[in-house]
């Protein structure tokens, strides 16, 4: 790891919320990233839906895999850009912490639940679980994480929102960047899961070949298989087709932003933050994956089969949290306002942890 002097140095963070004696053998980074492993939140990505629901079929990504592929994509590029590969990695495996059960429907459910107690957002969540919900250290609630992985964690904020989380809330009124390696951690998201939802797609039936010719990049990309296998399998034709779209939205990253970089000369982690965002797709792939976004939204995240599938989950999750909102002692006692007074906020911690099944399990239990 060959590192530039504005990418985020371990050994400068601006630190931890709670006081801790350094590791001999792991960097601070390396030890977020390690407990962010370790925590209950992540294993329960395993059981929770990315678009198609856990129990639809054991190929669909879940939660968990999504995160992986999104630290594998992040390493690359942050590698590429000599930035800090432990701290895109730790940002990227955490930045999924925060979602509820039966991905985008689950949470537009527990976000009208929550209308009049401040809402929910998967986001804010995610920091939440970092925070304060994972309880596994004697002297804190929460990971006790740096200053720099929150910040990635934290992709957006409402300013209301901003103003209650102090010091990694600030950039958002102060109009601010993060690091570059949150930066690249948000594009290579959007990359792993452009791509693996083609693939998600196809697999299923709810995408078809033909329409997604209309697509610019996916036609560009495969035309270039067209003409280097004429006579390719369909499986083997639609991987081809997607490591190509990743490798050119990857490379275009890479390229573009170290053109950014090589004009702004940022000498320190602080310039970055204060200057315009430096990591991004040029004007023309960033047009390109709009384009790629805008079918996918209309052609697989509001086909009917794929509603239909999430479609009693907001049902459930709006069961689950009437009955809890009544029966408040019936919540693991870790909820039941112990870690904060407010007790429409503890029941949509409980059920935005909750995995797919055991909030389906939980809902035949109380019907
Ligand atoms: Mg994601």
């Amino acid at each position: 790891m060959i590192l530039k002097p504005y990418a985020a140095d371990p050994s400068h963070t601006i630190g931890r919320q709670y006081n801790e004696t350094k590791s001999k053998f792991r960097n601070d980074f390396q030890r977020d990233r390690d407990r962010i492993i370790h925590s209950s939140a992540f294993r329960r990505l395993e059981y929770k839906t990315q678009v198609f629901v856990n129990h639809e079929g054991d190929m669909f990504r879940t939660r968990l895999t999504h995160s992986l592929e999104v630290s594998q994509i992040s390493r690359g590029i942050a590698r590429t850009l000599h930035c800090h590969e432990d701290l895109a990695e730790a940002i990227a495996l955490a930045h999924d912490l925060g979602h509820t059960p039966f991905g985008h429907a689950g949470q537009d459910s527990l976000n009208a639940c929550m209308k009049d107690f401040g809402g929910f957002e998967h986001n804010l969540q995610s920091l939440r679980v970092v925070d304060l919900l994972e309880q596994r250290y004697a002297d804190f609630d929460g990971l006790n994480l740096t200053f720099e992985t929150r910040e990635g964690i934290l992709k957006h904020c409402s300013l209301k929102n901003a103003r209650n989380l102090g010091e990694v809330g600030e950039r958002f009124i102060k109009k601010q960047q993060p690091s570059l390696e949150a930066q690249l951690v948000n594009h290579a998201d959007e990359i792993a899961y452009n791509n693996h939802d083609i693939d998600d797609g196809c697999r299923s039936g709810v995408l078809e070949f033909k329409a997604l010719m209309d697509v610019t990049l996916f036609r560009e990309c495969a035309e270039l298989v067209k003409k280097d296998y004429p006579d390719i399998d369909e499986t083997k034709r639609i991987h081809e087709i997607i490591r190509r779209i990743m490798y050119k939205s990857i490379s275009d990253i890479c390229e573009t932003s170290s053109y950014h970089l090589e004009e702004t000369k940022p000498k320190t982690i602080d310039e970055i933050r204060k200057l315009p965002k430096l990591v991004s797709f040029s004007d023309e792939m960033a047009q390109k994956q709009l384009e790629l976004k805008k079918f996918l939204r209309c052609f697989l995240y509001e086909h009917k089969r794929v509603v239909q599938m999430t479609n009693n989950a907001k049902e459930i999750v709006k069961d689950l949290f009437e009955y809890f909102i009544n029966n408040q002692s019936m919540m693991p006692e870790s909820y039941q306002n112990e870690l904060t007074t407010d007790l429409a906020r503890s029941v949509a911690d409980y059920l935005a942890g909750m995995t797919d099944r055991y909030a389906i399990k939980t809902h035949k239990d109380i019907s």
